[in-house]
């Protein structure tokens, strides 16, 4: 098939069997790839009820039909399985180089299955597949190892690999690649930790056939002029996704303080110019990209250098913090990187912490004598370590936020900030109804990636509650993860405002099907709905109040900054999820109707 590997590559790794089937043209066009087949794998072939961390779960890693060829950031690579964090579906995308080199292996979607007897790394050398002895590598950090082996192996090998969080079962661990890029969120690397398959060394050599060569270079030649000459290239390189710490500051979407406040007074110091100055050397790019937004630091009080912090990490583990200082929130980002864990959900676990210690819920004793207050640097790097391995107060926050409020409770549930389970990214949404509805829905828990609405809310009106930020949020959520379809990056689109009918030739020169992006989004919204089913397949009680939002956002107006007293009430809530499932085509208790259902071809996956 034009624009894709050609091959399923499934590894069994409780016996050690290693297969490769063709992949399903059907499938393919139903589902594209990336995020679609994983969710399509992981609904048809994971059964119902699966333990995550059992035999049964998978490891879905698929790239997309535009990964590896000649677009701009066509490197991303979607990981699927069932979260260990939130018992539903996760998906985590992954940048970098991984995707690029596993279709030039001939390899669609990577499936790991079952469980290894002993540590093991993967490698795949085109069709030499092999599960190698890694019983060495257990217990080493994930940028140490992915040196290792990249000397060992030579850099023309990609890389993936978990750190002691995975290994220890951290229920938000993440995968690692390149030195600093991961597959961030919902617990990947938990799974594979507990498949005990530490790392994936991969390399490719075949061309991906393409369908028409000629209409392939100038309409990607196309894409790649217009990334060129963006007025935004210039200043989205110099700061990437650190670009928007000022303006959240500004607007009071600046997680402060678990999510108490959307404005940090010391907030100036986390600023994407003030980290550019004092701490960036150089910029990193995905592949194929023209716009890098990576930005490598060296990060002298710790003499250490990492790539990052992007803004999500500013927030979560700056000011949600109480942190202002650029030079510790790389250093906490570049613990979280090398021990394995998700920089989100750990800043929020902490800042759950550091509210329970300081509203007297947990006590030094609780706390292994740690001072938890908002800002402590170093207790926040101790309490990152002992998440990490499992130990002492570590251990009941490697659970994730949820978990542990439920542990703990005293009203601590209440200031737990989460969706389903998941840790809400770095946005404070007290004062933004379209992106609390982005978060309230968004088929991983509250993860901004999807549905990045908040602009929305600034242009029309940020306590509307209006069919017209409903149908944003829809259409945001069925549209930008086709990126996450097709393996190539969102944000030249975002970012630098690349029109996005320039990708419609593309596609159709690469695989020889023409597709509009109405077609398209009709396939973002076959996949969304699939996984809604997932969620209710999979958990009993699966209704309405999982789209909940932490009670914070209804309940606690902000004390401080530019939101401060602003809050939307519980009937908003409420009436937000109406008009949603009402667009959505969707029962009062948020369920595909039969009539949605046949739309989307669903009914027969469905029954
Ligand atoms: Fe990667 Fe950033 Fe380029 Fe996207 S814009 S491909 S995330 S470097």
């Amino acid at each position: 098939m034009n624009g894709y590997g050609g091959n399923i590559l499934r590894v069994d790794l409780s016996t050690g069997k290693i297969t490769r089937q063709p992949t399903p043209a059907d499938m393919a066009k139903n589902y594209l790839g990336g995020r679609g087949f994983g969710a399509y794998f992981l609904f048809t072939e994971v059964p119902a009820k699966a333990d995550p961390l059992g035999l049964e779960n998978k490891l879905i890693i698929s790239s997309g039909p535009l990964s590896g060829l000649m677009v701009p950031g066509a490197g991303k690579c979607d990981f699927t399985t069932k979260s260990p964090l939130t018992g539903g579906y996760a998906s985590a995308s992954l940048g970098g180089h991984f995707t690029a080199e596993m279709k030039y292996a001939g390899i669609d979607s990577l499936i790991l299955e079952g469980i290894s007897p002993k540590p093991v790394y993967l490698f795949i050398d085109d069709e030499q597949v092999e599960l190698r002895d890694a019983s060495a590598m257990w217990g080493k950090g994930a940028i140490t190892l992915e040196k290792e082996l990249k000397e060992q192996f030579g850099e023309e090998f990609q890389i993936a690999v978990i750190g002691p969080g995975g290994e220890n079962g951290v229920a938000f661990a993440h995968i690692n690649h390149d030195f600093g890029r991961q597959a961030g969120r919902g617990g990947v690397g938990t799974v594979m930790g507990a498949k005990k398959v530490k790392a994936i060394v991969l390399r490719g050599t075949k061309q991906i056939p393409v369908a028409d060569v000629q209409l392939y270079r100038e309409s990607s030649m196309a894409l790649f002029k217009a990334c060129k000459e963006a007025d935004m290239l210039k200043e989205w390189q110099r700061y990437g996704t650190t670009i928007v710490t000022s303006w959240c500051d500004e607007v009071g979407a600046l997680p402060t303080r678990n999510f108490s406040a959307g404005s940090f007074e010391d907030g100036k110091t986390l600023y994407g110019p003030v980290m550019r100055e004092q701490i960036v050397i150089t910029d990193k790019g995905c592949f194929g990209c023209p716009s890098p937004c990576g930005k490598y630091s060296k990060v002298g009080r710790y003499k250490s250098h990492v790539e990052g912090p992007e803004y999500e990490t500013i927030g979560m583990l700056g000011s949600n913090l109480g942190i202002s200082d650029i030079q510790d929130v790389a250093q906490a980002n570049l613990l979280c990187d090398e021990l394995g864990i998700d920089t989100i959900s750990t800043g929020s676990v902490i800042g759950w912490a550091m509210e329970c210690y300081e509203k007297g819920i947990l006590t030094k004793e609780d706390t292994g004598g740690l001072e938890l207050k908002f800002g402590n640097v170093p207790a926040t790097f101790t309490l990152i370590e002992k998440i990490a391995r499992r130990e002492g107060l570590g251990k009941l926050l490697s659970q994730g936020v949820k978990k542990a409020a439920q542990q703990v409770g005293k009203g601590s549930e209440k200031f737990a900030i989460h969706v389903k389970g998941m840790e809400q990214s770095a946005y404070a949404t007290h004062y933004a109804t379209a992106m609390l509805l982005a978060y309230m829905t968004c088929d991983v828990g509250a993860h901004h990636n999807r549905a990045w609405a908040i602009t929305y809310d600034l242009q029309v009106g940020r306590e509307r509650v209006a069919e017209d930020k409903v149908a944003r949020v829809i259409w945001l959520q069925n549209f930008r993860p086709m990126f996450d379809v097709l393996g190539a990056c969102r944000l030249q689109w975002v970012e630098l405002g690349i029109d996005r009918n320039l990708y419609v030739p593309v596609l159709e020169a690469i695989t020889g099907v023409h597709r509009t992006w109405e077609d398209l989004e009709k396939i973002g919204e076959r996949i969304w709905n699939l996984n809604r089913l997932y969620w209710k397949r999979e958990i009993e009680d699966f209704d309405r109040s999982w789209d909940l939002p932490s009670p914070r956002f209804y309940q606690e107006p902000p004390k401080t900054g530019v939101t401060a007293g602003k809050i939307t009430n519980y009937e908003d809530v409420q009436t937000l999820l109406d008009m949603y499932y009402e667009q959505r085509g969707w029962s009062h208790e948020g369920l595909p109707t039969n009539d949605t259902l046949a739309r989307l071809d669903l009914a027969a996956l469905a029954n």
